[in-house]
């Protein structure tokens, strides 16, 4: 896949990291992410991915903006409330950069649904804000073998991991939250720069991923707190019993 004029100029200061060149500069043109939830985390990983050069995003999220996103999600305006995310994010997009494909789907994902959103792409973002979802994702994600990079912020702590085959993200938090669809950031708070910097965080891990950038970061979880502004680097294992990702025969359930 060529990069034409315009986009060897646009991606300049890329190209001329050793890192990226010309051969990762494609690989971002060719690269299809999938962007669930355009909250906190989409809002500050989606410009991030489109101004790298991403090819093509899908974008899925079933909210309209509401004022209280204000605080937080800096794709959206005042102007905006009550009109869906999914689309405001797209149009941003087209706006940045006229180069990608982008596809939306205003509507919330579904366990009806899910496979078929996340089919045909070589990573998935997840920032949706409840343990269902997530979850829910994950499985998808693990059947599919498409890794899976999950990022969440709430309060002032943030955590970011890249998932591909074991372990996966039901590995990390159990069984316990299938049933937990509240929204936690409206519960327990989340501070709006702390989104901004799981998201764009997000973004890089997707970014190194796709070019090939230093050491795999599969199945390490990177935990940022805001208060006391230290990173930390857990190793994630895999739970032999897991029913998505464990190797028992699915019908032991
Ligand atoms: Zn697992």
């Amino acid at each position: 896949m060529s990069l034409t004029d315009d986009e060897l100029d646009r991606y300049a200061r890329h190209i001329v990291l050793p890192q990226v060149g010309g051969v990762g500069q494609q690989r971002l043109k060719a690269a299809r992410i999938a962007v669930v939830g355009a909250g906190g985390i989409g809002a500050a990983a989606i410009p991030a991915l489109a101004g790298a050069g991403i090819g093509q995003l899908t974008i899925i999220d079933g909210d309209t903006v509401d004022l209280s996103n204000l605080q937080r999600q800096p794709l959206y305006r005042t102007a905006d409330i009550g009109l869906p995310k999914a689309e405001l994010a797209a149009a941003f997009v087209a706006d940045r950069n006229p180069r990608i494909a982008v596809t939306t789907t205003a509507e919330r994902i579904t366990p009806a649904n899910a496979a078929a959103l996340l089919a045909g792409h070589d990573l998935i973002l997840d920032g949706t804000d409840n343990f269902a979802t997530r979850l829910l994702v994950s499985d998808t994600a693990t059947r599919l073998a498409i890794p899976l990079l999950s990022a969440a912020a709430q309060q002032f702590q943030g955590q970011i991991a890249l998932f591909r085959g074991q372990p996966c993200y039901r590995c990390f938090v159990g069984d316990a939250f299938d049933a937990d669809d509240c929204d936690t950031c409206a519960e327990l708070g989340v501070l709006g720069a702390l989104t901004g910097t799981v998201g764009a965080f997000a973004a890089l891990v997707a970014i190194r991923f796709i070019v090939g950038i230093g050491p795999d970061a599969v199945g390490t979880l990177h935990l940022f707190d805001g208060a006391s502004l230290a990173w930390r680097q857990l190793r994630l294992v895999a739970d032999p019993s897991c029913r998505t990702c464990g190797s028992h025969d699915a019908t032991d359930r």
